[in-house]
């Protein structure tokens, strides 16, 4: 039932959002969406609809995920940096893109939650972290691909020090009701910048998100 569900969600992301990258419809048609919702939410999971996942947090409307996908422009091995686990759900459709994952979450409770998802799920290429990812994670930088899923006032300045050469950024950047996904590409030691309008997305908190 939940196969024929999510190929039901895919077919609409493609029809009605215009998705068209195979390796983002591939990885979505693969990571079970439902298993990264509560049982009482699994039924809803593709009814492209953000959905609770607990601690004031939500997992993202699947033609967000397939749009943040989208424009990293993966490579299989690319290292990315996702701030914002979450769910592990965009982790989960990144790693079966072929890219290398560190994820980092503030909420501990959310984070161990999703780890443990993300292990019984056979996801190993995901690595999940806690802690502020408002300062990215220079752990393990530089990275191929950088993408934030929670709304930021601007563009941190650690995240863009973090990212490798040609390597893409993508944050949505505004008010707390609405915001623009801001694609940020480092090219020849400069950053290049286009705007996607209309988003909503849960604030960043931290040291250099907003302090709530
Ligand atoms: N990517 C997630 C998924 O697939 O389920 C959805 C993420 S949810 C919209 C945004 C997440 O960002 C929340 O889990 C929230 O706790 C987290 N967050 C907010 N500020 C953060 C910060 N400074 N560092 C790390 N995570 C943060």
């Amino acid at each position: 039932m939940y196969k024929r569900f999510r190929e039901e969600m895919v077919h609409k992301l493609v029809v009605e959002a215009g998705i068209t990258d195979p390796a983002v419809i591939d990885a979505m048609l693969e990571v079970p969406r439902h298993q990264f919702v509560d049982p009482p939410l699994q039924r809803q999971a593709y009814s492209g609809k953000a959905l609770p996942i607990g601690y004031g947090q939500t997992i993202s409307h699947p033609t967000t995920v397939a749009v943040m996908s989208s424009v990293l422009q993966i490579k299989p091995g690319d290292k990315i940096l996702e701030i914002g686990t979450g769910s592990g759900y965009q982790a989960a459709v990144l790693a079966a893109m072929g890219a290398q994952v560190v994820s980092v979450e503030r909420v501990r409770e959310l984070a161990q939650k999703a780890r443990q998802r993300l292990e019984t799920l056979g996801y190993f290429r995901v690595a999940v972290i806690i802690g502020d990812g408002s300062l990215g994670y220079p752990a393990r930088a530089p990275y191929d691909g950088i993408i934030v899923t929670a709304a930021s006032p601007n563009i941190p300045e650690a995240l863009l020090g973090q990212l490798k050469e040609g390597g893409r950024l993508v944050i949505p950047v505004g008010s707390l009701e609405q915001q623009n996904l801001k694609i940020v590409m480092k090219k020849n030691g400069k950053y290049l910048e286009h705007i996607l309008e209309n988003f909503k997305f849960v604030p960043l908190r931290g040291r250099k998100g907003w302090q709530l």
